[in-house]
């Protein structure tokens, strides 16, 4: 494994992505419950730490998608990586005619970051495929836990369901409109509280799962700017204080929550 580091996996492959989701997790406690093409769980094995969240990440982006539109196949490492660079201030962008990626690479970073380095627990990860033809991978996911009560169930006791996939730093989103979503108050007092701001958003995995769990989500900024563009961009050093200053208090006040 390539060491962790937010240019590393924005420049892997979807193939290696998983790769690595699979190692870092499998190292850090986590079993691997369900691996379908479309979507993986992943499960804490016992913690004292837990945090009673799923965390959510989709592992495909547009540049995938665009180069395959394009004849070109995206699971080379040199044809996918190819472009992206770093400059000496942290920003990582593409020279190449393709979008980023970080969208939502810097969501899948975020949630190995956090089990990796940072010692935060979630007691369920979920990454999906196909976020960006509207949520495929975790319609699939869906359609298997019908036929998995027993899960259905323990998924059904999380507080939250927390997906990294919005651009700027300080947007909270509980989508609500066409899905006819409650909104969570409590869960957006506390986001605001950790620094996020309540804005709309159109989709994202998290808009299919709450109907079905009946557990509030929250979508929330993870820094990249002018996704599915070639202006797409990420200023790694300040995703680094992003995770410290809001999404990691904002993790241990949800563990709070629950009675011991
Ligand atoms: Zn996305």
């Amino acid at each position: 494994m390539r060491t962790l580091n937010l240019l590393n996996i924005i420049k892997s492959t979807k193939l290696e992505t998983w790769s690595i989701i699979h190692k870092v997790l499998t190292t850090h406690n986590y079993i691997s419950i369900l691996a379908e093409e479309l979507f993986k769980l992943y499960k804490l094995k016992s913690h004292k730490l837990r945090i009673p969240v799923m965390l959510i990440a989709h592992i495909d982006t547009m540049r995938e998608h665009l180069m395959e539109d394009y004849g070109l196949n995206p699971e080379d490492p040199k044809v996918y990586s190819k472009g992206i660079i770093q400059t000496s201030t942290g920003l990582i962008k593409t020279t190449d005619n393709f979008p980023l990626g970080a969208d939502d690479r810097a969501g899948i970073y975020t949630i190995l970051k956090l089990v990796m380095t940072h010692n935060i627990k979630p007691k369920f990860i979920l990454i999906s495929d196909l976020e960006e033809y509207g949520g495929i991978g975790t319609e699939e996911f869906i359609f298997t836990l019908k036929r998995n009560p027993k899960l259905t169930r323990e998924l059904k006791q999380l507080i939250a369901l927390i997906q990294f996939d919005r651009k700027n730093w300080t947007d909270a989103i509980q989508y609500n409109k066409t899905r006819k979503i409650e909104p969570d108050e409590k869960l957006l007092a506390l986001a605001r509280k950790n620094g996020f701001k309540k804005k709309t958003g159109s989709f994202s995995d998290v808009a299919l799962l709450t109907p079905y769990l009946q557990v509030p989500h929250l979508n929330l900024s993870i820094g990249y700017q002018h996704e599915h563009t070639l202006k797409e961009r990420i200023h790694e050093p300040t995703l680094e204080k992003h995770i410290k200053s809001r999404i990691i208090p904002l993790l241990k006040s949800l563990s709070l929550e629950v009675e011991p």
